[in-house]
């Protein structure tokens, strides 16, 4: 019964593929796509053209950003559509699609609410979630998802999250990624996730990162960045996230950094030495160093000759003090065995 529900529900593999140039159709609303022919590869529009998301029963949410990669580039109608009440807005408005419907168990979606009930209802990711578990603490439980194992799910999940991050992240080849999601331990529901490209070539330990709108302001994307430098340095790999980071990517990774060279510089084995290189403070953080210097430039910390002024940071963790919750990942709940 869940793949006849699942069949209706979503786009297949076959269709999201057909949608590589999503986009390229011809525009009868007031959306446009931008120009640069390498962006309408990813589906980016410059305006919403989803009003809002339900995901699951009972959260609704607006999106933040417009993309096309759902759509049908002709009729601009869902690709899994075969309504035809779909809840599109007149030709005037800006919006292809009022509200989509989306599992907050697997990410399917729909334009008919009637279709979510049903299948919400035999969901099998539901009573248990895709992947392995790579850590589980009474708080949060952290699941490895493989994308060449669980293909629809981790291309659903990206079509998800080309709503509300601006960037090129691509959403149907996902063989070689590995997706690290969130969950409350005990639950079922996804919170958060970050993606890893196996095959970069400038070893990044981050592609992707989102926080799903309703788990927001809970401090899960620097556990999860947390989480990414822990994989990497278990590796023995000097690492950090993939560039260019979105403004809010930029800003959470700062938050992350700072704390961490600000920990070791002064409460970690950093903190009994006069003076401290970028190459030191690479090693022992994992991070690298042209990420360290950015850091330290935006703490002030950091002189010509790459002079790290020690008192300067004292001075900024007064003012920007953590409690000690240095940390939010607990080494002994780690299962990384693999
Ligand atoms: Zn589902």
């Amino acid at each position: 019964m869940a793949a006849s529900a699942g069949q209706s529900f979503t786009a297949t593999t076959h269709q999201l593929k057909g949608k590589k140039n999503g986009g390229k159709g011809k525009s009868k609303s007031s959306v446009k796509f931008k120009k640069v022919p390498e962006e309408m590869l990813y589906g980016i529009l410059n305006e919403k053209n989803i009003r809002q998301i339900q995901f699951g029963i009972d959260k609704r949410f607006p999106t933040w950003y417009g993309s096309a990669v759902y759509f049908d580039p002709e009729t601009k109608k869902l690709g899994c559509s075969d309504s035809k009440s779909q809840d599109s807005c007149g030709s005037n408005d800006q919006y292809w699609l009022d509200t989509l419907f989306v599992c907050e168990y697997c990410f399917k979606y729909t334009d008919v609410q009637a279709r979510l009930v049903a299948h919400a209802a035999v969901c099998p990711f539901q009573y248990h979630s895709p992947g392995k578990i790579k850590y589980k603490s009474p708080e949060y439980t952290i699941r490895r998802v493989k994308g060449s194992k669980y293909q629809l799910f981790c291309q659903c999940l990206c079509l998800f999250t080309k709503l509300y991050l601006d960037n090129k992240s691509m959403y149907f080849k996902v063989d070689h990624y590995e997706f690290y999601i969130v969950y409350e331990t005990g639950s079922t529901k996804p919170m958060a996730f970050f993606s890893k490209d196996l095959v970069s070539y400038q070893q990044n330990n981050l592609a992707c990162i989102l926080t799903l709108p309703p788990y927001q302001r809970r401090g899960l994307g620097l556990l999860l960045i947390e989480f990414s430098y822990k994989l990497s340095q278990l590796e023995g790999v000097i690492s950090g996230p993939e560039v260019p980071l979105s403004p809010f990517g930029l800003i959470g990774y700062l938050k992350y950094w700072s704390q961490i060279l600000c920990w070791h510089l002064i409460e970690g084995d950093l903190a009994c030495f006069d003076k401290v290189s970028l190459d030191d403070l690479s090693i022992v953080t994992g991070m690298r160093v042209s990420d360290i210097i950015l850091t330290l430039k935006h703490l002030n910390c950091i002189g010509e000759n790459n002079q790290i002024y020690l008192q300067s940071l004292s001075t900024w963790l007064k003012s920007h003090g953590t409690k000690g919750n240095w940390f939010r990942l607990q080494d002994e709940y780690l299962l990384i065995d693999d």
